[in-house]
C-alpha cells in the first residue's frame, strides 16, 4: 500500500458518542480492517468493506462537514501506515483530531497534537491479554500537558471486568494524569449497576454511555 492512500470503510458526520468529547458534532473517518476479534465488536463490517482513497480526498470530505472535531477510527486505524501523515496533515490545518484505537498497538508514533482515545479491553472482550502495555507507560511518562492528550476507555460487561479495570487503574493511578472513561456494553450491564460500583469504591473515573446508541438505537453503521 502506498503511503498516501488508505482503505476506508466509511466517512460520515455524526455526534461523537463515547469519549470526553461526547456530544460534539464530529466528522468520522472509519478505516477498514482490524482483525483483533474482540467479543462485542460493533463495527465488524469494517473488516471487509474497504475502498481506497487518497489523503487529500479524505481531508476534503471530512472538512466539508465543517465539524468542530475530526475523529479517525476503525476497525483499527493504526494498522495502516498512511494514517500517520493523515493525522499530521489534519493537525497542520488546525483541526482538532481524535484517534480512537483498540489499544493493541502502540500510539508512540502518533502526532503529539492528536487526542488519543485508547481502549483497555477487559476479560469479557476475549482479547484482554493483547492490551499494549506501552500505551500506559507512554501516558504516564508524557509531560503534564501531553498527558491530557491520552484518554483511556474501558467498557465493561460484568463484575469481573469492573474488578479487572479497578485493579489496573489503582495499580497505575492512571486517573491522576489522564482522562479515564468507563462505560457499559450496551444491553449487557445496567448503567445504574456500574454507577453504584464506581460510587461505592470512590473510583475517580468518568462514567459514560454510548450516546449514539441512544440517539440512533437501530442504526448499524454511520453513527
Ligand atoms: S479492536 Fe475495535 S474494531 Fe477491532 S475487533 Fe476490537 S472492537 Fe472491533
Amino acid at each position: 500500500m502506498i503511503l498516501k492512500e488508505l482503505s476506508i470503510s466509511e466517512i460520515f458526520h455524526s455526534i461523537q458518542g463515547e469519549s470526553s468529547f461526547a456530544g460534539w458534532p464530529c466528522a468520522f473517518v472509519r478505516l477498514a480492517g482490524c482483525g483483533n476479534g474482540c467479543n462485542f465488536c460493533d463495527t465488524t463490517y469494517a473488516e471487509t468493506d474497504g475502498f481506497m482513497l487518497e489523503i487529500p480526498d479524505i481531508i476534503m470530505q471530512t472538512q466539508a462537514f465543517r465539524a468542530p472535531i475530526i475523529e479517525i477510527t476503525g476497525g483499527e486505524p493504526l494498522l495502516q501506515p498512511a494514517v500517520y501523515p493523515l493525522m499530521q496533515q489534519l493537525c497542520n490545518l488546525g483541526e482538532t483530531v481524535l484517534l480512537e484505537t483498540g489499544g493493541f498497538l502502540s500510539v508512540d508514533k502518533v502526532d503529539s497534537r492528536v487526542h488519543k482515545i485508547i481502549d483497555l479491553k477487559p476479560p469479557s472482550s476475549g482479547v484482554c491479554e493483547r492490551n499494549c502495555p506501552e500505551n500506559i507507560t507512554l501516558a504516564l511518562h508524557a509531560g503534564k500537558k501531553l498527558s491530557q492528550t491520552f484518554e483511556f476507555k474501558i467498557v465493561v460487561a460484568s463484575r469481573e471486568d469492573y474488578d479487572w479495570a479497578k485493579a489496573l487503574l489503582l495499580q497505575h493511578q492512571l486517573y491522576c494524569s489522564c482522562i479515564v472513561m468507563m462505560g457499559v456494553i450496551h444491553e449487557k450491564l445496567e448503567p445504574s449497576t456500574l454507577a453504584e460500583w464506581i460510587l461505592r469504591d470512590r473510583l475517580p473515573v468518568r462514567m459514560q454511555l454510548q450516546l449514539h446508541k441512544y440517539i440512533w438505537p437501530l442504526a448499524t453503521r454511520g453513527t
